[in-house]
């Protein structure tokens, strides 16, 4: 971090700016030049509020040379990093397929959706049990019940379990879950991060409908900072004028996350376009930017299904998928096991 000092600063408010740096544990490196003097702030500045320096008086401007996040971050962790669940690898070189239904609604529903993505391939089951949805009005998932539903699918087809987590106040019901995801709309939900920092669990963490690559990070650095270093990021498509699809899917974050950090990256194509047809164009382009997995919504009847039938993939369109997707994984370099 770099810090341009005003003109004529006094140089009593300057000497107590260093002082408190360098009480931060950072080396301060200074420089006089013809018109300006600057700071150069050397060791960890993760912990320097940005903000609160550029409210100094004697200072003029701030720059970060560094990102704000560190355990995220690729400068720090060079390999990527490979998270195993019940013993499904994703990430350098591991791909994995989630799939299931957007919501979980019924036993038989579940469990034939189960079966189904298990025998084309799929490593890890999804189903939405408390559903973040627009409208109050709108299906809310069958909660506790959806969720003893997802287990007996694990129990009937060894799939590990993906579902999502809105409130810190829930964590205790999702003890034996899987992956517990985070949704778009909960992504700066600062305080379930936290406390999800504080567990062991896997955390898919959705990338929010207007939010930068940085504030991803920074929100996976939040669980990390708690000491859980079990983060799987996932792009889910973004808001931008553009109506014709529900969101827009930004491949491009994936080449560039992969440099930013170590953390697997999934695509959710599903999501991303809001319509069944297009999720295996957007899956292909996923594969091939680097992802190193998909998320993707099927249902046994996508015309009856309780929430987001439109963007679902019938079990049999879901396995004619999974043939391109294991061949074009196969293809990249990378393995599904
Ligand atoms: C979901 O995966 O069911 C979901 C609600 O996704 P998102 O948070 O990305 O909208
Ligand atoms: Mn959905």
């Amino acid at each position: 971090m770099i810090i341009i000092l005003k003109k004529n600063a006094n140089e009593q408010k300057v000497n107590q700016l260093i002082e408190q740096l360098k009480a931060k544990g950072l080396e301060i490196h200074e420089s006089q030049g013809v018109q300006t003097r600057l700071l150069g702030l050397v060791g960890d500045t993760t912990q320097v509020d940005i903000e609160n320096i550029q409210a100094n008086e004697v200072v003029d401007q701030v720059r970060r040379i560094q990102e704000p996040y560190k355990k995220a971050n690729r400068t720090f962790h060079p390999a990527d990093t490979v998270i195993e669940i019940a013993g499904r690898k994703i990430g350098g070189g591991h791909f994995q397929v989630i799939a299931g239904p957007c919501s979980v609604e019924s036993e038989a529903q579940i469990i034939e959706v189960a079966r189904a993505v298990k025998a084309s391939g799929a490593g890890l089951l999804r189903g939405g049990a408390f559903k973040p949805r627009t409208s109050p009005y709108s299906f809310q998932g069958l909660r506790a019940d959806g969720l003893e539903l997802l287990r007996k699918a694990r129990k009937a087809t060894g799939l590990p379990i993906v579902t999502e987590l809105m409130n810190t106040t829930h964590i205790p019901l999702f003890e034996d879950v899987d992956v517990v995801q985070v949704g778009a709309r909960n992504m700066q939900n600062f305080e379930l991060l936290k406390e999800l920092g504080h567990t062991k669990k896997t955390v898919l963490l959705k990338r929010g409908l207007s939010n930068t690559l940085e504030e991803l990070l920074m929100s996976a650095e939040y669980i990390m900072a708690g000491g859980n270093e079990n983060v799987i990021l996932c792009e889910r498509g973004i808001r931008t004028f553009e109506t014709s699809m529900r969101n827009t899917l930004d491949i491009s974050a994936v080449p560039m996350l992969r440099r930013l950090t170590h953390l697997p990256i999934v695509i959710d194509p599903s999501h991303a376009a809001g319509m069944s047809w297009m999720v295996e164009s957007l899956s292909m382009a996923a594969i091939a930017a680097g992802a190193d997995g998909l998320m993707i919504e099927v249902h046994n009847s996508p015309e009856t299904a309780l929430s987001d039938g439109a963007q679902s993939l019938t079990p049999a369109q879901f396995d004619a998928l999974m043939k391109k997707v294991k061949k074009t994984v196969e293809f990249f370099g990378k393995t599904m096991d």
